[in-house]
């Protein structure tokens, strides 16, 4: 029998996933601290808890889509948090993107507990959450992994298990240096190609083919050309999530001045009012900084 699956955290990603859970038979108890997300499951078949505490007593394993760390300290281990509820034996699994000290301390309450965690983050974006697509970068023990496995399979298509816990975040954080400074650079170039007169779809056209061919470009394409910023992900997530690579390369005394450049980008564009748009947004202040907004008044 499918193990009984609650889900804490219904944003972006974790609606969708949650659903593709659901799809499959499993039984699902959620939560969201705005209750209309929660809701919008209950009409599909899910049972809405009222806390996190209730959603870890009535299950055997609790997934958690949290926003960043102080999130996942409260549902966990705050006051009716998922310790609160949650039974010996049972299992977490984090799938937030948050920082890996904050991963590691709830990994040793649990196990004190009797409880196994898993730390999970993802990437693939908002399609690859509903189209059950996800990379899956996962930290913690062995058991644990090939408990959670059946999940992680309906979840994404991409599942590794990086390490012990802790692993997965760290994973992830390299994930999101790569795509930040793919943005930034695929930016420049279609701010640089479009004043100098080339039609920026026909920029991604043909560098698609050749070594610059990236995801970023495929996944964004529409954002860049249409100006349509609406999210996908969130400048502001994104600027927490180098700002958890840049503590990481403090502590391991790894130089990353590349990252902290476009951590700052991110910071002027959370200035500018910005926080809430796509991160590929990266390209308007690039358009600022050149009095050019790519295909406007072009002749191509
Ligand atoms: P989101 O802001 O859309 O969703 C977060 C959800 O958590 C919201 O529904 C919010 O109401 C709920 N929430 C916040 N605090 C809560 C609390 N204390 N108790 C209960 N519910 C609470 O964010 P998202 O885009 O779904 O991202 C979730 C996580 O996944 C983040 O860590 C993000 O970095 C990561 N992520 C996002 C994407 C993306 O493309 N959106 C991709 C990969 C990873």
């Amino acid at each position: 029998m499918a193990e009984k699956v609650g889900f804490i955290g219904l944003g972006i990603m974790g609606k969708p996933m949650a659903r593709n859970l659901m799809q499959i038979g499993h039984e699902l108890v959620v939560y969201n601290r705005s209750r209309e997300k929660a809701d919008e499951l209950a009409e599909e078949g899910a049972v809405v808890a009222g806390s996190p505490r209730e959603v870890a007593e009535q299950s055997d394993v609790v997934v958690t889509m949290l926003p960043d760390s102080p999130e996942v300290r409260e549902v966990v281990a705050g006051e009716d948090g998922v310790f609160e509820g949650i039974g010996e034996g049972s299992l977490l699994v984090d799938m937030s993107t948050i920082s890996p000290v904050v991963t590691k301390e709830l990994a040793a309450e649990a196990g004190k507990k009797g409880v196994g965690i898993l730390d999970a983050p993802v990437s693939g974006g908002e399609p690859g959450a509903v189209e059950g697509t996800l990379s899956i970068m996962v930290g913690g023990g062995e058991e644990d992994f090939e408990r959670a496995k059946p999940i992680f399979d309906v979840l994404g298509e991409t599942v590794v298990h990086v390490g012990e816990a802790g692993a997965g975040q760290v994973a992830k954080a390299c994930n999101q240096i790569v795509v930040a400074l793919v943005i930034e650079a695929v930016s420049e170039a279609l701010v640089l190609g479009s004043k100098a007169g080339v039609n920026p779809a026909k920029i991604i056209d043909v560098l698609s083919g050749g070594l610059a061919g990236n995801k970023v470009m495929e996944a964004k394409r529409d954002f860049f050309l249409e100006h349509d910023f609406d999210p996908g992900f969130r400048v502001e997530l994104h600027h927490k999530d180098l700002g958890i690579a840049l503590a990481a390369s403090r502590e391991y005394g790894v130089a990353l001045p590349i990252t902290a450049i476009v951590s700052q980008m991110l910071e002027a564009l959370k200035a500018k009012g910005s926080g809430d748009r796509d991160h590929s947004a990266i390209l308007t202040l690039i358009e600022d900084l050149a009095q050019h907004r790519i295909g406007e008044g072009a002749s191509y």
